[in-house]
């Protein structure tokens, strides 16, 4: 799995913060970073994303398959 952040889009609203506090932290920009890509399980690192307003995180799986947010098809 991996984890992105679109810093241009993050508005530090840090609720990914609060829902996964072991993967992302926000940085002196009060920008949302990843500290540690698995500091929680992949099913709390989903609901972070999900839990993003603006859809800033991007969670990808090992293949390069968006898992989120969903593309249409
Ligand atoms: S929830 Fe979204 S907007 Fe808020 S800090 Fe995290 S990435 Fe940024």
């Amino acid at each position: 799995m991996r984890i992105e952040v679109d810093r241009e889009l993050c508005i530090s609203v840090a609720s990914c913060v609060a829902v996964a506090p072991n993967t992302f932290e926000l940085d002196s920009e009060g920008i949302a970073i990843i500290k540690n890509p698995t500091g929680d399980t992949k099913e709390t690192i989903l609901q972070a994303a999900q839990s993003c307003p603006v859809n800033a995180i991007r969670i990808f799986e090992d293949d390069g398959t968006q898992i989120h947010p969903p593309i249409a098809k």
